[in-house]
């Protein structure tokens, strides 16, 4: 295989001529398949060989130079036919995940190859994803694929493929019809504009209803080589030249998807060369994935305006400043070493440490790209214990790795167990954690807990001679752990010795030794001059803390589930005994419907696989975090009584 280097590096800077593209699909349909034709397109894998080849396997050899990374993005170049385009072929995770991994890995991308089984249709995922590719304002084109099992196994006729065929694309478009709201026409399909593909990836072949009518090539014809041999449609309808051609034409250059996603995906003041892709501008770039490898943060970007080379930038968002050592291309497990990459493009670079999701500039901005829609509370944790003591360091390091590449969990060492407590917003994500710790450390781990709170709910004055404290509840509406505290009379070294302990003080709770959130605290020092006796102010604050009543209050997750009319009963039997609270139906078009509504992260556990059972894999259900409620009369003694017994405290 040769990897043409030299045609990247100078196409690259042809923005018109760059696509940046990802192939997405439900489990199976045949992602990796049609990323195996693309890659043979390219030359970097031969083309007699048909099925599944993991076609990162094949850059080993690559391996063996430059720097070594996993990465999940691969250039490469195609013919328009008239002309040479670079694409950026990115992997985008087609599972549901709550760790935002999706919708950063779409960030980098302006275009998507749908791919849909023939057989299967739509599935409750390809609905989550294509909602989440309309969010990041990037455009997708349909591949219908395996349509020879429609002729083999289901031995359908022409009419009956044609009619499945159109049922799918009627489906799919009046999905983004939901999903697209104003602007649906810029993600519609039609087959009659090239926007939608018919083939076969594994025996790779492939046509629209265009190069079918300029071959005059009817679907009975098809029928009758497919039911000879299944390959031999892909002499007169190739499907490697046909996608690279689909993509350049009907996938939208960087410059173009930029003017039209940088408004939806930028927060703050929003310079004009970013929005036109422009590589005089200062540098902007987006880092979507971070991986650790000996000591070095590899990062997978993209490049929204300037140049990327080596230097220091600027995150935008903390203003830390960030070293980029080398920058690249990025070849599937291999990135090979350039100078610099301009706006439009995919890029690769070594770094020391950098945050996913930052957004790095190499002049201060006052504005950076918005991180996911939903809001990341911590909401449920494990305790997890090394079985041989001597791990304890390394699952330290392993977890902190872990913490900067998700960016969305907390651990921290309980004291008394000598467990690490480790947070996350979701079962299916701490479960993942879990995996990947206990692949390299042998561990205990307890079953997912619930994080409470407690709430005050009056307010409470003490004095002494020296002191006043004032403890009252406040409101808070971003379901963050909030709580304000104000030092009046006291030097900045007072306040900060003063701010530690209160935060300690509040880590638990008085009626359960859950955190106490939404309390402001005042302490005033009633003599300036005077110094600070810790111990009065500490006994002072203990007094008032221990009048202060607080409620619990428990994380709430909004929940929606897409499922069939006919599972419609059993899901709501489900939620209700869960003690869900539903709050609309929505019939969507086409035969699904989405039920929404809010529950208690306490009754979710177990929620998601409960109910692909009972519906036999048609419900899709997507659990993002709501707030933080009181706890209802109802369950509030067993609530406390759980809390305590876990605790140790009856
Ligand atoms: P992915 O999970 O979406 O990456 O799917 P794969 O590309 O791994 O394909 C899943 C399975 O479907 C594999 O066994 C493929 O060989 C098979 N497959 C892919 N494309 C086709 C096709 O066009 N026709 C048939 N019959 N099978 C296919």
């Amino acid at each position: 295989m040769k990897i043409p280097l030299e045609k990247i590096k100078s196409l690259m800077w042809k923005t018109k001529d760059v696509r940046n593209v990802g192939i997405v699909a439900h489990v199976d349909h045949g992602k990796s398949t049609l990323s195996d034709v693309i890659l043979s397109e390219a030359g970097y894998i031969a083309k007699d060989l048909a099925g599944r080849l993991l076609y990162l396997d094949y850059l080993e050899e690559e391996q063996k130079r430059g720097v070594t990374i996993k990465t999940s993005s691969i250039s490469l170049i195609l013919k328009s036919p008239s002309k040479d385009y670079l694409l950026n072929l990115v992997d985008t995770p087609g599972h549901v995940d709550f760790s935002g991994k999706i919708t950063r890995a779409l960030r980098l991308i302006d275009g998507a190859i749908l791919v849909i089984d023939a057989v299967e249709g739509i599935m409750s995922q390809t609905e989550y994803v294509l909602r989440e590719l309309i969010r990041e304002n990037v455009k997708p084109i349909l591949f219908i694929n395996k349509i020879d099992r429609l002729i083999r196994e289901m031995n359908y006729s022409s009419s009956q493929i044609q009619a499945r065929l159109e049922d799918i694309i009627i489906k799919y478009n009046s999905l983004i019809k939901t999903f697209g709201k104003d602007d649906w026409k810029y993600y519609f399909v039609d087959p009659k504009n090239e926007t939608v593909l018919f083939g076969s990836a594994l025996y790779r072949w492939g046509f629209t209803v265009k190069t079918a009518l300029e071959k005059s090539i009817k679907f009975d014809d098809i029928i009758k080589m497919v039911k000879d041999d299944p390959f031999s449609p892909s002499k007169e309808l190739p499907l490697g030249p046909l996608v690279s051609r689909i993509i350049y034409e009907k996938l939208p250059n960087p410059i173009d998807a930029q003017r039209k996603r940088i408004p939806h995906l930028w927060d703050g003041q929003l310079p004009e060369y970013l929005l036109e892709c422009d590589p005089k501008g200062a540098t902007i770039v987006y880092v979507s994935k971070i991986q650790y490898s000996s000591g070095r943060v590899l990062c997978t970007a993209r490049v929204f305006s300037g140049i990327l080379k080596p230097g220091t930038y600027i995150n935008l968002e903390s203003g830390d400043g960030v070293k980029i050592n080398h920058v690249g291309i990025l070849l599937g497990s291999n990135m090979k070493i350039v100078r610099e990459v301009p706006a439009g493009n995919v890029v690769g670079f070594v770094t020391s440490k950098c945050e996913v999701g930052a957004t790095l500039g190499s002049e201060k901005i006052s504005g950076y790209f918005k991180k996911p829609s939903y809001r990341v509370i911590p909401v449920i944790y494990v305790a997890v214990t090394p079985l041989y003591p001597k791990d304890f360091e390394k699952l330290l390091e392993l977890l902190e790795k872990i913490k900067l590449e998700e960016q969305n969990i907390e651990y921290r060492i309980n004291k008394d167990t000598g467990q690490i407590l480790v947070w996350g917003i979701g079962e299916l994500q701490l479960e993942l954690i879990i995996k990947e710790l206990s692949e390299k450390i042998k561990i205990y781990t307890s079953e997912p807990l619930v994080s409470y709170r407690e709430t005050p709910k009056n307010a409470v004055r003490k004095e002494n001679d020296d002191y006043i404290v004032e403890i009252k509840p406040i409101s808070s509406d971003s379901g963050e752990m909030e709580n304000k505290i104000e030092l009046r009379g006291f030097s900045t070294e007072e306040k900060e010795i003063i701010e530690g302990i209160i935060d300690s003080m509040l880590k638990s709770g008085p009626l359960v030794g859950e955190p106490v959130s939404n309390a402001e605290i005042v302490i005033e020092k009633r003599d300036k001059k005077r110094k600070v006796d810790i111990n009065k102010l500490i006994e002072l604050l203990t007094k008032a803390l221990i009048e202060v009543k607080t409620e619990i209050s428990e994380p709430y997750y909004k929940f929606e589930i897409v499922t069939k009319p006919d599972y419609m009963g059993t899901i709501i039997n489900e939620l209700t005994r869960r003690g869900g609270k539903i709050d609309k139906i929505i019939g969507e078009e086409g035969d699904a419907v989405s039920v929404r509504g809010i529950i208690p992260v306490r009754m979710a556990i177990g929620l998601p696989s409960t109910l692909r059972e009972l519906t036999h894999g048609n419900a899709y259900i997507q659990l993002t975090f709501h707030d933080y409620l009181e706890v209802s009369e109802k369950v509030r003694e067993s609530i406390i009584n759980e809390i305590k017994s876990k605790k140790g405290l009856v």
